[in-house]
This record gives structure tokens, C-alpha cells and sequence, in this order.
């Protein structure tokens, strides 16, 4: 996707007030020698940002607006070492929930909508990100926030919620919750707008039907705002993200030149008009693709493909490159399992192993499922894993991100 005039104008701004701000990126764009472009050349040779360049601006080393102008900070919280700090002024939070607004729109939603939101409140972005956007729709907001799911299913049940924000986890323990106790009758629910982690199509399935109701992916990370640069549409097929808030290259993660549209590879997010903490050209390591051409939904705005995964998800096992996205194909193909699965890895007498626990019911001769399993999953990887399957309900559900991958190689 080129670059237009427009956008290289804005990133020129974007540019001129990092230099000017002497925040932390600014020194950086001094330092590489580049304060102006003037074509996509030029932009590609901008420095690429990173998440560990932003914790070492911590605390508020990436403020680029004047501190009278900043009204929230939102923290995107490391697995490791420092958190990130993104500092919003007050348009900064305006335009967030103008985007989340487009999202939900482009889900078919309205004023009249109740939208119970899960998702959780505090310094990441996620909660107060479904919650502004829903009230700037005009829709009456339920700001739930996550767990307590007796409460959840209460006020779904009494306040009769028509859309469900939720990740996709916890969605699949509410629709599971709401099997299991017979009160699917007094679901009112439509839509789930569902966010923050990547999700199978089985998964999806197991979610759409069991709540009877239509499921749009939400995209977005905190660096960039929160949720809600992009969303997935009634034809499903990809996420639209406005490209007038954003511009979204697509490079090889490993040699870092942008790649043809169409191609797979990592997702590269510059901000256009950020004004608390703009970025140029960052790594966000998920992997999708452009989709070339026009949607058949008719808006114009471009699309990604759904996330595929993160670049660091890569695998290496017995020296092959393995991505969970290709193993989670595989189980998708077997109606007989659940959604759930899980992968561990692990090095034994000086060989690694892996073994993919996955769950069926008990109608199936289990040592038969495994077997057909691990031949299928052979010739999508080029070696046999360890297959175990157990009851369904006994791999472990969350509320918020399920870890599906351990690698106990490194632990
Ligand atoms: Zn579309």
C-alpha cells in the first residue's frame, strides 16, 4: 500500500514535533539524519521504532505535546522488565473513541445497542477504549470490566445486553456458562466484538453458535491508541483500519524491507495524527498481510488480513520454524475436538519434543483420534509430535489471554 501525499505530509508533522519535543524518539530521528521525506522511499528509510525503545523512554520519555495539553496516560504492561507509558492528550483520546465509533459502526451497530464491556479497566487500554467509543456511538454502556461471571450473566440476562466485548477466551467460557446453566432463552445478545488475541476459526465457531450471534474482530494495541484502529466486517473477510489515523506497512520481519501487498509478513504502524506519544514505522511483531483490492462491503477503507500470529510465536523444534497458526489449522480440520489445545515443548535425552494436548468428548476412541491427529499434523510440519487427548473442560479456560504454547526448554 503506497504512501500518499497527504500521509507524507502528516508524517512530516509528526516528525517535526517529535525533533521539536526532544522526546525520546525525536533524538532518534536526529541521530539517523532524517527530519523530512518527501517520497515512500524516503519514508522506508525511517528508523523502525520498537517495544524496548519505549520502555527505555520510561517513564514519560515519549510525551511529545506539552504537559498542559496531556489528560491520561494508558500502560501496556511487559512480560518482562518495564512497562511501556503512553502519555494522550485530549484529542488524542477524542480520535480513539471517533475510531472505535467507526467500529462499531462497521459491525451495524447503533444508538440503541446495550454493549456489556468485559474487557478490563485500569492503565490498559482495552476497557475504557470499548466503553468511549460505545458512548460516542450514543449506545447504553454496561462497563462490566472482566471475571465474576454470576454478575455477568445477571446483568446480560436482566439489562438484556445486545452486544458482548469480550476476548475471545472469555467469550467462549460465557457461551460454554450459559450452555451449561439452560439460559440461552433470556440471551439477548447479537454481536461480539471480539479483541486482543488471535483466535481460530473453530474457536469462532464454537462462540457464534452457541450465542447464535454475529462475532467482528477487533484490532489495535496500545502503543497505537488501544483497540479499535481496525475491525472486520459483515463479508468477514479481513479488518478495514483507517488509514486517515494510521499508516500500515507490511515488512519482513527478518530483513526488514516492506513487502509486496498480499504478502505475509510484520505489521509496521505509524501514527498520522497522534499528538501525546506519535510513532514512526513500529513494530507491532503480529503477522497478517495487505488484501489487495477493494471489499466487497463497499467501504473504502483498506484491510489487513485477521492477525496470524506474532512473529515471535516462531517455533523452532528439531531445527524446523513451526507457527501455532499452522498446528491450530490442522486441529480445525478434526470436527470431533474442541477449540482448545495446547502445546508444550520440551528437551528430552538431548531431543526436543512436542506434545499437543487437545479435548474431545467421550465418544471417541481417544488412542485413534491421537494417532490420525499426529500423522495430519506430520505433514503440515515434516515431524510427528506426541498427541494426548483428554475429556473436554479440562485444558485450562481464562479470562483473559489463554497461554497456549509452553516451552519448557527455556524455563
Ligand atoms: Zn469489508
Amino acid at each position: 500500500m503506497r504512501i500518499s501525499e497527504k500521509q507524507i505530509q502528516q508524517v512530516n508533522n509528526r516528525i517535526q514535533a517529535l525533533v521539536q519535543s526532544n522526546s525520546f524518539y525525536g533524538e532518534k530521528l536526529k541521530a539517523s539524519g532524517i527530519t523530512q521525506i518527501i517520497s515512500q522511499e524516503d519514508f522506508e528509510k525511517l528508523p523502525f521504532s520498537e517495544k524496548s525503545d519505549l520502555r527505555d523512554a520510561y517513564p514519560l520519555g515519549l510525551m511529545t505535546a506539552p504537559e498542559e495539553e496531556i489528560v491520561r496516560i494508558h500502560s501496556s504492561s511487559g512480560t518482562t522488565g518495564k512497562p511501556v507509558i503512553i502519555p494522550y492528550t485530549a484529542k488524542d483520546v477524542d480520535d480513539w473513541a471517533i475510531m472505535f465509533k467507526r467500529c462499531y459502526e462497521m459491525a451495524g451497530m447503533t444508538c440503541e445497542d446495550r454493549v456489556q464491556v468485559t474487557p478490563g479497566y485500569g492503565l490498559w487500554t482495552a476497557g475504557i477504549g470499548f466503553q468511549n467509543g460505545a458512548e460516542k456511538l450514543g449506545a447504553m454502556v454496561i462497563p462490566m470490566g472482566p471475571g465474576n461471571t454470576d454478575k455477568q450473566l445477571e446483568m446480560m440476562t436482566t439489562l438484556h445486553s445486545t452486544v458482548l466485548c469480550s476476548t475471545s477466551s472469555y467469550a467462549l467460557l460465557l457461551a460454554e456458562e450459559i450452555q451449561k446453566r439452560g439460559i440461552k432463552d433470556q440471551i439477548c445478545l447479537k454481536k461480539g466484538i471480539i479483541g486482543s488475541e488471535r483466535w481460530g476459526e473453530k474457536m469462532r465457531r464454537s462462540i457464534s453458535e452457541e450465542l447464535s450471534i454475529e462475532l467482528y474482530d477487533i484490532y489495535g494495541l496500545t502503543e497505537i491508541y488501544g483497540p479499535g484502529i481496525g475491525i472486520s466486517c459483515e463479508k468477514d473477510c479481513g479488518i478495514h483500519y483507517w488509514d486517515d489515523y494510521i499508516y500500515l506497512e507490511i515488512i519482513d520481519p527478518i530483513t526488514g524491507k516492506t513487502v509486496p501487498d498480499g504478502q505475509m509478513g510484520e505489521v509496521v504502524i505509524t501514527t498520522l495524527v497522534k499528538e501525546g506519544a506519535p510513532l514512526i514505522r513500529y513494530r507491532t511483531h503480529d503477522l497478517s498481510r495487505i488484501i489487495p483490492g477493494e471489499c466487497e462491503c463497499g467501504s473504502k477503507f483498506p484491510r489487513i488480513d485477521v492477525i496470524m500470529g506474532r512473529t515471535d510465536d516462531m517455533m523452532k523444534i528439531k531445527g524446523v520454524n513451526v507457527f501455532p497458526s499452522q498446528i491450530e489449522e490442522v486441529l480445525t480440520s478434526f470436527p470431533e475436538l474442541s477449540s482448545e489445545y495446547q502445546i508444550r515443548i520440551s528437551h528430552l535425552e538431548g531431543k526436543d519434543t512436542m506434545r499437543i494436548y487437545v479435548e474431545t468428548n467421550g465418544t471417541v476412541d481417544f488412542l485413534d483420534l491421537s494417532k490420525r491427529v499426529a500423522e495430519k499434523i506430520k505433514s503440515k510440519i515434516g515431524f510427528t509430535p506426541l498427541v494426548k487427548v483428554v475429556e473436554i473442560g479440562l485444558l485450562p479456560r481464562s479470562e483473559k489471554k489463554t497461554k497456549r504454547v509452553i516451552d519448557e526448554r527455556y524455563e
